[in-house]
């Protein structure tokens, strides 16, 4: 059992952390995630969430005939208040991602690696911020086109009594413009 104040999410030596199977977890506030509430609503006490409910292990896998690789298991859960894009409403989303980070030794490894590969392939850094790590793989989760699978509401052009009813009103104000056309038509100027 590794104690969990013997590493900083904030300055995590990754390499330490795996080699003692660490592990973390915790809350952080939302709020502290600017970039992945840009397109959601703001937050306010009916928000769905508060903050995100994280944690990370370490570990480190053998490869057989080289050096153990570095790895990091993350989960993050929150939710969020987005826009359908159907109906224009607001609609909750679940985000609850669990990304499996591979380390290796500078930047051009990882980049190489990266890009022929399933995983994401990060360059070991003795000082390792989890908050942003954690905000991007939410990020990379979110819906492209967020739409409820049902919308709450019927949509103005959807076939339903609201639309009859609206028919009904746009008739009386049609009728009304019609008379009115009529009356003022047909007096000469
Ligand atoms: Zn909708």
């Amino acid at each position: 059992m590794s104690s969990p104040r013997a590493f900083d999410p904030h300055r995590l030596d990754t390499a330490a952390f795996a080699r003692a199977a660490g592990q973390l977890d915790g809350e952080w506030p939302l709020r502290r995630m600017p970039r992945l509430l840009q397109d959601a609503l703001p937050l306010s006490g009916d928000s769905p969430a508060q903050t995100v409910a994280w944690s990370a292990s370490g570990e480190r896998k053998a490869v057989s005939g080289g050096e153990a690789e570095i790895r990091l298991q993350l989960r993050a859960r929150t939710a969020l208040q987005l826009t359908c894009q159907r109906c224009l409403q607001p609609m909750t989303v679940v985000l609850d991602v669990r990304p499996s980070l591979r380390f290796v030794h500078g930047e051009a490894q990882a980049e190489a690696l990266d890009e022929d590969s399933d995983e994401d392939v990060l360059a070991l850094t003795p000082s390792l911020d989890l908050l942003p790590l954690v905000e991007d793989e939410l990020i990379l989760a979110l819906p492209l086109v967020p739409r409820h699978e049902a919308c709450p509401q019927p949509l103005p052009m959807s076939a339903g009594e609201d639309e009859l009813d609206a028919a009904d009103d746009g008739e009386h104000a049609f009728a009304g413009l019609a008379s009115l056309l009529r009356d003022g038509g047909g007096k000469p100027s």
